[in-house]
């Protein structure tokens, strides 16, 4: 009996890797282009990590004019869901983090290196493993699961690392006869890798994102095919990174310590080894520590997160860049209006150790973003956002005419309003322009410094009996509020009344407030001018009788 009638016996009708690597030839791409994928295993709700990576794939694929491809590694059969794969397809979509390649819904996929689905690859998984037999570098094990609790057992008792390896590794140097034997009396089996490392021994790997680490080496026999036939996480990085030509690597830093075997398997099987980016996790404060954000404990770690609450992708994809690399943020300051795509983006300036994900930073680039946006695509994402989670929304906005002019205060200039972070924020920023909400329901009217009734009714009065004109433009009407201020005796200026506080109740500033209380019940609130302009004459008449009676 030699390796290969061996490998026969245990996996018959795999094809000769010869097919494969023929099937799959070398990608031809120019000098410097990376090949890079995204890996998730569709387990549901998108993690926000996923997209993390995705981001970073992308950009340096677009960069250095390579490839981007989407790999669904769904071998661990026990955790998937249903529709999975496609949530993870519309997440990519919904980021616009297009993919060369990759599954485009369940089943079908575009590319030339696929199927791009590890469960639709197990022939091929099987060709390489009997590859692995036929060389000499993989084995069939017959470890029954008591006996590697046993094993477990004796070592933790010897005080001895756990795992199957060395002298420990039972089944490794039977004979092949005997392993033969075995196969045909149906004694069932995984098949191992069988390691030839010395865990006494180094091995350095430069990682672009981790730099220079050093590792003992692997001598563990890893399984590489699992007893349903498929292929375990290792493996299947193996052959799949290997026949799809991935040059970079970039996954979570979860996967650095695996880095010896995998080196060692693409030594091994005789590949040249991708380049690996282990990237740092996303991390959380939690009562002034950091951890890990985790799908279980945290809602904001899936995407869906993001939709219900109505932030726009694009705010997290900033936000994310921003973690990714520092740079991105005085990048961003600098090119206002860039597009996203036109930043340099350096994988080996990432930063080492663990990114913080801070909710309160992330709302406020949502609000820039936010803020970049017209009065219609305000409106649209809005009307999208308010049809699944909001109906009150939904009936203030059919309004359109309205609504793109409450929409429209303070956007489009340079200085646009910040106040939106997210469409579930709009309706409470814009409520009070909407008169069947505020007109029919008990205002509080914080007052703040001229508050008592007679002297703000004196303001509302006056105000709109000599001085309102619709017609007037910013500057004159901004004046009025200036001359009114002088007729009922407060400062005009307020430089004026800090000089001779003495000499003055109140400033222009004060009347300006009571004019906005009034109005919107408020005290802070986008550009007055522009609100009244929305309210017209009647309607802000109404209103100030309203203040004055309530
Ligand atoms: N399926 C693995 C994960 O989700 C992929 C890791 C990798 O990118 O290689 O962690």
């Amino acid at each position: 009996m030699n390796y290969k009638e061996l490998a026969d016996l245990i996996f018959p009708d795999a094809k000769e890797i010869s097919y494969y690597e023929e099937k799959y030839p070398k990608r031809n791409l120019p000098e410097g282009a990376q090949v890079l994928r995204v890996a998730p295993s569709p387990t549901g709700n998108v993690h926000i990590g996923t997209i993390f990576q995705a981001i970073i794939d992308k950009k340096v694929a677009l960069q250095s004019k390579g490839v981007f491809y989407v790999r669904i590694e769904d071998t661990d059969q026990k955790r998937e869901i249903e529709g999975g794969i496609t949530q993870i397809i519309e997440s990519l979509k919904d980021f616009d983090i297009e993919v060369d390649e990759g599954m485009i819904n369940e089943t079908e996929f575009i590319g030339e290196y696929g199927p791009y689905r590890q469960s639709l690859r197990k022939d091929i998984y099987q060709s390489y493993a009997k590859y692995m037999i036929e060389q000499g570098k993989a084995y069939p094990c017959f470890a029954t699961p008591e006996e590697l609790e046993e094993m477990r057992e004796k070592q933790r008792a010897a005080k001895v690392r756990t795992g199957y390896y060395g002298v420990w590794a039972k089944y490794r140097n039977l004979s092949l006869e005997e392993m033969a034997e075995k196969i045909k009396s149906g004694e069932p089996y995984i098949v191992r890798f069988k390691s030839p490392g010395r865990e006494d021994r180094k091995i350095k790997h430069k990682d672009i994102i981790k730099g220079n680490v050093e590792f003992p080496e692997n001598d563990i026999d890893e399984v590489i095919i699992k007893s349903d036939g498929l292929p375990t996480y290792h493996f299947a990085h193996l052959v799949d990174d290997h026949l799809m030509g991935t040059t970079i690597v970039v996954r979570g830093d979860e996967w650095l310590s695996s880095v010896p075997l995998h080196l060692q398997l693409f030594q091994e099987a005789g590949f040249k080894a991708p380049k690996y980016a282990h990237t740092p996790s996303l991390l959380k404060n939690d009562n002034g520590n950091k951890r890990k954000i985790s799908k279980r404990k945290d809602p904001e770690a899936a995407v869906s997160f993001y939709k219900e609450i109505g932030m726009p992708s694009l705010a997290l994809k900033e936000y994310l860049l921003n973690i990714a690399n520092s740079t991105f943020e005085n990048w961003r300051r600098q090119n206002k209006d860039a597009d996203i795509n036109d930043f340099d983006f350096q994988l080996n300036k990432m930063s080492v150790s663990g990114a913080l994900f801070d909710m309160v930073k992330l709302n406020d680039v949502s609000k820039i973003v936010i803020s970049r946006y017209t009065a219609q695509e305000v409106y649209d994402e809005s009307m999208k956002w308010a049809k699944i989670y909001d109906d009150e929304l939904v009936e203030m906005l059919s309004d359109k005419e309205y609504s793109l002019k409450v929409l429209g205060i303070e956007r489009g200039n340079v200085k646009p309003r910040k106040d939106i972070a997210k469409w579930s924020d709009v309706k409470e920023n814009i409520i009070y322009m909407y008169n069947d909400k505020f007109m029919n329901t008990k205002q509080e009217y914080p007052y703040q410094v001229i508050s008592n009734k007679e002297d703000v009714e004196k303001v509302l009065k006056l105000y709109i009996e000599k001085y309102y004109d619709e017609n007037d433009d910013k500057q004159t009407w901004f004046d009025k509020i200036k001359e009114l201020a002088g007729e009922l005796g407060y400062a005009k200026e307020v430089k004026e009344f800090k000089s001779n506080p003495e000499m003055y109740k109140a400033h222009v500033g004060d009347v300006s407030t009571v004019l906005r209380v009034a109005l919107t019940g408020r005290t802070n609130t986008p550009d007055m001018f522009e609100i009244m302009n929305v309210l017209g004459k009647e309607n802000i008449i109404k209103r100030f009788e309203k203040a004055i009676n309530e």
